[in-house]
């Protein structure tokens, strides 16, 4: 598997904010969304054994398989070694490719990039969706069957478009209490 790196940190958005979690983050995504702050085109080769060895070096029982797109390249073998170590496994996917067959996944965290007819994930446990704005409809994703509803303002990477978009995302949680507010914490406490 391609792996652009493994680190260990707090997960800074979502559900399980505050967990103490080891990220895996892999290589390569099937989407270029002009938002986007990640590099996963760089990467290493590693065995799913060697991944998992490095993910027992760090205590925490959280493990978040992230991207770039994961289910791009997650496998049974990959799950299966990290359950057999104890591990809960959440992953970060855009949605738009479906998981292996046989790969089991604890939690699903679903950042949709596009509409809801493009998703081919094959549950959803969290729903994160990334607003940019009053133009942006949410009412086709309020009928998807997630757990949880998440609102998190767009990173404009401009202060005050932020601020504007933050209490935009405030009030539509307000006004539509299906959702609630997600922010990405990480950046708020500078960890990684
Ligand atoms: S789906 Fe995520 S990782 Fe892929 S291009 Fe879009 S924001 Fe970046």
């Amino acid at each position: 598997m391609l792996v652009n790196e493994i680190f260990y940190s707090l997960q800074g958005e979502g559900y399980y904010t505050g967990v103490p979690a080891v990220f895996v983050r892999l290589t390569g995504c099937n989407l270029r969304c002009p938002f986007c702050d990640t590099d996963f085109d760089e990467g290493k080769e590693m065995s799913e054994e060697e991944i998992v060895a490095e993910v027992r070096r760090f205590p925490a029982r959280h493990v978040v398989i992230t991207g770039g797109e994961p289910t791009l390249q997650i496998n049974k073998r990959l799950t299966f070694l990290l359950h057999k170590s104890g591990k809960f496994i959440q992953i970060e996917t855009n949605g738009t490719h479906a998981l292996d067959e046989g790969v089991k996944i604890d939690w699903i965290t679903c950042s949709p990039k596009s509409m809801p007819n493009k998703l081919r994930i094959q549950r959803i446990d969290e729903l994160k969706i990334i607003y940019q704005g009053k133009e942006q409809d949410l009412t086709p994703y309020e009928t998807l069957g997630a757990k949880e509803f998440r609102l998190q303002p767009c990173d404009t990477q401009d202060e005050t478009q932020n601020q504007r978009l933050l209490e935009e995302t405030i009030h539509y949680v307000l006004d539509h209490p299906q959702w609630k507010l997600s922010l990405q914490t990480q950046k708020i406490i500078h960890v990684r």
